[in-house]
Parts: C-alpha cells; structure tokens; sequence
C-alpha cells in the first residue's frame, strides 16, 4: 500500500508519554455521555437506513486535492513510523469520508485516534490493551494500541500494511455508524433484548462496519495507493479475525450464537461488498435475512 502518498491527518492525538496511572484521576463520563449521545440520535429521529440511502451517490468522491504537510509530533530525529502510518491512513478514511458525505447533503465530522500503550481512559470506560482497537461513540475517538498494531503487523507480515489499515477503517466505520445514527438505533434495539438477539445485533453492526472499511480501500484502490496484493492480503485479515477462527484456535470449538462480530465468511463477504462497489448502499447489513 502506497501510505506515503496518503495526507497525513492532523487528528490523531499521542498517549504513549502518559502515564495510566496520571490519567486515572480524570472524571469519567461513562454511562452518562452514551446515554446523551443515546437521547440526542434519538430524538433526531434519524432512520439509518434512510441516511443511508440519502448517501448514495452516483459517482465516485473526488480524489483529495488538498495535501497537508506531514504529521507533526514526533521527536525530532526519530520517526514514528507508526503515527506517521496512522495519520495517513487516518488521512485518507477523512478525505474518502468527507467526498461520500458531502454527495449526500452532509457534514463528515472525523474522528480523533487516540495511540495509546497499555492501558487509556476513554468516556466508555478505561481500556487495557487486551481489548484490542476499539471506537467510542460518546467522545468520538478510535482507541488504537501500539502494541496490538505491532503484532498485527508481525502476525501479517509484508504485505499487512493494507491489513493494519482495514483495522484503522473498520474503527472509522464505527464512527460513520455512529455519525449516521446508526450506533444509538442498534443500542437502543439492544437494550433488553435477549443476548443471543444482542449478539445477533452485534454481528451485523460489526459487518456493516467490515463493509464500510471496504468502501474506503475501494476509493484507496481508485486513488492508484493500492498494491498488488492489497486486497487479497486485506481479505485475509478479515478471514483471520472471523469470531468461528478465533473461537475454534481459543476453545477448539465453535458456537454461533456467541458471535459478536460474525464469521470469517461473513466478514470476508462484507468487507468485499463495500470494497468492490464503494457504495455505501451495498452495506446494509440490517435489512439482509442472512448476513
Ligand atoms: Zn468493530
């Protein structure tokens, strides 16, 4: 993947100085920031799906014009290979974001990254790094360890920087969900529901975000940064974090009805959904009986 000829976002916020233990003290807005963004989505109104379709747009975003200088914060002499990465691809997910938006009549507000190491507060609650890469919805940042990236990229090997960028776009589809309303419609739908229908719920959000980080490498692809090979090694990625590989290499067995992000099939058949239309349309994952 070409990410040196991506624009660097100026979006990504560095924790890896700060210590745990020196960010524990702040108040945490937990619960209580999820419920308003919760009530604010909600008394909007929005129909996902309606956004969704008012996102349609017949042709392609146009590729960025703007070029910004290279991300700024790294010790002078010393690159940071990774936030230099991250920026980037951060970079392109806001300008491809930005296009989509703007053909449906709206406003892309992105996301901040937060690279962390080891542990980080955010308004959902404090994370270690055992979590994994997540995105949260009540102070729209997408939570990034170092650590876990670096294994990402040992587990892939070269060619896994189009792999460790999908995690990056699947985190931003959340934020996409999240933008569209679509977070708050699901929670709501969750609250009290059986958990096999939580979980169920869940899958599909988690597809929808796969198919999402597709429309983003589509538009990657078109913008000539995609090397040989990206798609393929993209697709494997999303094979290897399918819930049915995970559980069977962790338990040795497999129970469906315990996923929370689907299959690997399903993944695989998502994240190529978006990646081979770029259509935004072809990732409703709600109205499919199947997904
Ligand atoms: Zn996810």
């Amino acid at each position: 993947m070409r990410w040196g000829d991506m624009r660097g976002s100026g979006n990504v916020e560095d924790r890896e100085s700060v210590s745990a233990g020196g960010l524990g003290g702040g108040f945490k807005l937990g619960g209580v920031g999820l419920i308003a963004v919760l009530a604010i989505s909600w008394f909007l109104g929005l129909n996902p799906l309606d956004v969704l379709v008012s996102l349609q747009g017949g042709d392609a975003p146009s590729a960025p014009t703007q070029s910004a200088p290279p991300p700024s914060g790294s010790a002078p002499g010393a690159r940071d290979e990774t936030k230099d990465f991250v920026a980037r691809v951060l970079g392109d997910t806001e300008d491809t974001w930005s296009a989509i938006f703007r053909k449906g009549g709206r406003e892309y507000r992105p996301p901040k990254l937060v690279l962390f190491r080891g542990g980080v507060d955010s308004a959902c609650g404090t994370a270690s790094s055992a979590m994994g890469p997540f995105y949260c919805p009540s102070d729209d940042k997408v939570y990034l360890d170092r650590s876990f990236f670096e294994d990402l990229s040992r587990r892939f090997g070269a060619p896994g920087d189009f792999a460790r960028a999908y995690v990056i776009a699947h985190e931003v589809g959340h934020h996409v969900q999240n933008q569209l309303g679509i977070t708050q419609k699901v929670a709501q739908q969750r609250r009290g529901a059986s958990e096999a229908r939580s979980n169920a719920l869940s899958v599909r959000v988690e597809l929808q975000a796969d198919c999402l980080a597709g429309v983003w490498g589509h538009y990657a692809g078109q913008r000539n940064l995609l090397d040989p090979g990206d798609v393929e090694a993209g697709l494997s990625a999303a094979a290897a974090i399918g819930d049915d590989r995970l559980q069977q290499q962790s338990r040795g067995r497999v129970s469906p009805e315990s996923f929370t992000h689907g299959s690997s099939a399903q993944r695989v058949r998502w994240f190529r959904a978006g990646l081979e239309s770029g259509d935004v349309n072809q990732c409703n994952t709600f109205e499919t009986a199947r997904p």
